[in-house]
């Protein structure tokens, strides 16, 4: 009997997962992102300034678990409790959760996926180089790399991202996926020679932030480093979400109490952060077509919606 292969696209927790759950029954999983690792939205960003080494969850600030699966991986991988109600990070950043989900998976990292070829049953990912594809630039002219034939394709990326790749096999798909709303939020990572005089977390109900974090005081990190992440809150994000980066620091920082010189002051555009419509349903999957769509989306803003969705659309594809 030949092996059942199945192709996913999205390297991050739905997509992996989806991968863990596919590959513990024996199937024969490729991940396919365009990032440099897995992890997608769980995400750590580093640097350095005034000699100092920096870094800062960028992405998901911490997980919460409502379900004891759930809470077995965070286990699982590593994850630490930070703060009250019950929160947890990776460890030493956030992108050490994904990486332990993704040991001993076949990941090809750096693929900008940018079609489907083939049929059901026989689907072929045509990628290119992640370096070569600029984000609301066409793509380039560069006959893409071609891997298949797999029985099946999960598509865990967000909504947009995976619009075009069902266009032309699921033309269906388009419209249900289009009804999901997912807000951008503007993220600035920001890090002090000394302490700025606020709280370790603050969320406003009003204003241009949505979010502030010590992100320095999460478990596992260095916390003379002073590094901060400042979120705006999704209508600041939406309405400046085509201003420059560098903009972006300075006029998040006037918006909270004076804090010293900092020493870095970066931002980082996320198109697509939380969930505020979701589909409403674990996944979508075609059977016909061996197309499935999974993510945070299909359920609610929260880690744990991506890992419940993978999940869901992995038993979908073993018939469960
Ligand atoms: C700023 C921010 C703060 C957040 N805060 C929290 C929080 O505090 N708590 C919480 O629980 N959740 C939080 N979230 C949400 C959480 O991060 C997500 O719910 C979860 O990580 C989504 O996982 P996913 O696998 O569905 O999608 P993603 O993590 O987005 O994974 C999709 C993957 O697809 C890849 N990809 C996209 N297009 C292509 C392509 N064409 N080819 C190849 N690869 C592609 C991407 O590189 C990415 O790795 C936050 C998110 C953001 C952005």
């Amino acid at each position: 009997m030949t092996e059942t292969c199945i192709a996913i696209l999205g390297a991050g927790l739905a997509g992996l997962a989806c991968a863990r759950d596919l590959a513990a029954a024996g199937v024969a999983v490729t991940l396919f992102d365009k990032g440099r690792a897995a992890g997608g939205r769980l995400a750590t960003r580093r640097g350095e300034a005034a000699g100092r080494r920096l870094q800062w969850d960028h992405g998901a600030q911490y997980l919460t678990a409502r379900g004891a699966e759930f809470a077995a991986l965070l286990g699982e991988a590593g994850a630490e409790a930070w703060g009250e109600p019950a929160r947890f990070v990776g460890v030493p950043g956030m992108s050490a959760l994904p990486r332990a989900l993704a040991k001993g998976l076949d990941l090809r990292a750096g693929r900008h996926v940018t079609s489907l070829a083939g049929a059901p049953g026989a689907w072929v990912v045509r990628h290119l180089e992640a370096a070569l594809v600029r984000p609301g630039q066409a793509l380039p002219v560069v006959e893409p790399a071609e891997d298949g034939p797999f029985d099946a394709v999960a598509i865990a990326l967000p909504p947009a991202q995976a619009a075009p790749l069902v266009a032309r096999p699921a033309p269906g798909l388009r419209a249900r996926i289009a009804e999901v709303g997912i807000a951008p939020c503007w993220t600035v990572l920001a890090a002090f020679e000394t302490r700025p005089d606020w709280p370790d977390t603050l969320r406003p109900d009003a204003g241009p932030i949505g979010w502030l974090a010590r992100d320095s005081g999460k478990p596992g990190r260095d916390a003379s480093a002073e590094c901060w992440v400042i979120q705006g809150g999704p209508d600041w994000s939406r309405a400046h979400l085509e201003a420059e980066a560098a903009g972006i620091g300075p006029a998040l920082l006037a918006a909270l109490p004076p804090a010293p010189a900092p020493i870095h002051l970066g931002a980082h555009r996320w198109r697509y952060s939380l969930v505020e419509r979701p589909l409403g349903e674990p996944c979508l999957w075609l059977p016909e077509a061996r197309l499935g769509l999974a993510g945070d989306w299909c359920l609610a803003g929260r880690a744990e919606a991506a890992f419940d969705s993978g999940r869901a659309l992995a038993a979908a594809m073993l018939g469960a």
